[in-house]
């Protein structure tokens, strides 16, 4: 017998219907009508030997109109066989890609599943269980920290490295939780600032880095696209009200009250795209920027913010996809932490389809290592 789940950590499929023995068809569950609607993941489990099974990948017809989902086609297709310890591409078959639907083939081996997504996930367990290794194989070096709850009791967890007293660099992922390329680039940043490497260990004593890789825990496990547990969007943490006194989300509210506390020299937030954009270049990442540099009152911040915009156009593949920045609104964190307190950010997004673990952990490192050599050029 052949069965279809997304019953597990980061699982998203709905309307599961078995049409034949070996054919099935679902829905994605979505989030957001415009781009948010295409994070996929699920089982096909095989109690028989080995075979092919048939599934039909349908956009989610809650919005009763198009999704955007044929716009993230080509992409790459992440199979991670029962009997392998890692994702890879899938390579066996090329998807068939209609107007609101695509259909894969998918060998399933005997007596095994197949994890099919669209993504290299990025599980809560497996993050956190990271951050806890680091922090125990590098106890000298680094520590875990929370900066409190979920809405569904999750820690948003994360590893504090460097000198006490020095310039905080606050890095996070996963506001929109599906974005697991960034989650990935972002667990690479933890481990660099715990690592022995000597530029990392100079790092250390010039500077405090506080590092949470998943900062919406619910949206992670839930396999949501942009949400957390309460149907909010933290990237547009403001909301409809860019003036508010904080942000929406529960989680938000944690990471503004943290980032306002602690006063970074500089805010790390990485977000993903996906697909092989067709009209851009290999590997398709992206950037955002605030368009109105005088949102910076102070002169040396603006320099400063500027010079972090030039690190990531000239030194990084942040151009690929759209040689131009996309541009943060005001009702996001990034644009309120510049406005009110004179933070600058990194904003960065990888792309889940050419980037898995390796891709993504490797960016995170490289721009991080670059953004943090801005910095401390700037800093004088
Ligand atoms: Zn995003």
């Amino acid at each position: 017998m052949i069965t279809l789940t997304s019953d597990f950590e980061c699982g998203n499929a709905k309307h599961i219907t078995q049409l034949g023995d070996n054919h099935f068809r679902f829905e994605v569950d979505g989030d957001k009508q415009g781009g948010y609607c295409v994070y996929f993941c699920y089982d096909i489990v095989n109690d028989g030997p080995e075979t092919e099974v048939t599934v039909e990948m349908w956009e989610d017809s809650q919005f009763g109109g198009p999704t955007g989902f044929p716009a993230f086609f080509p992409m790459t297709y992440w199979v991670r066989p029962s009997s392998q310890a890692h994702f890879r591409p899938l390579y066996e078959t090329t998807p068939e890609v209609h107007r609101d639907h695509a259909v894969l083939r998918l060998p399933v081996e005997a007596e095994g599943s197949l994890r099919v997504a669209l993504t290299y996930t990025a599980p809560y367990s497996e993050i956190a269980a990271m951050l806890r290794g680091f922090a125990e194989e590098r106890a000298e070096r680094c520590e875990l920290f929370s900066l409190g709850q979920s809405v569904q009791g999750r820690e948003l967890v994360g590893l504090r490295a460097g000198t006490p007293g020095k310039p905080k660099v606050l890095c996070v992922a996963g506001q929109h939780p599906h974005e697991h390329g960034g989650v990935w680039a972002v667990a690479g940043i933890a481990d660099f600032v715990s690592s022995l490497i000597p530029e990392a260990v100079a790092l250390r004593q010039a500077f405090e880095f506080q590092v949470v890789p998943i900062v919406n825990p619910d949206g992670n496990v839930m396999g949501r696209n942009a949400f957390n547990a309460e149907k909010l969007d933290m990237y547009a943490a403001f909301g409809d009200n860019p003036d508010a006194e904080t942000p929406e989300a529960h989680e938000s509210r944690l990471l503004w009250d943290w980032a306002a506390a602690a006063q970074p020299a500089l805010w790390v937030n990485f977000h993903g795209y996906t697909g092989w954009k067709r009209n851009s270049e290999y590997p398709y990442e992206g950037w955002y920027e605030i368009a109105d540099r005088t949102v910076f009152a102070d002169g040396d911040q603006r320099r400063l913010y500027q010079a972090l915009c030039d690190t990531l156009r000239l030194l990084t593949d942040a151009p690929s996809t759209t040689h131009t920045p996309g541009l943060h609104s005001p009702n996001t964190l990034c644009y309120q932490l510049a406005a009110r307190y004179g933070i600058p950010h990194v904003f960065y997004e990888v792309n889940n389809s050419t980037s898995g673990r390796f891709g993504g952990i490797r960016c995170g490192v490289e721009v991080f290592r670059k953004a943090m050599a801005t910095l401390e050029g700037c800093r004088g």
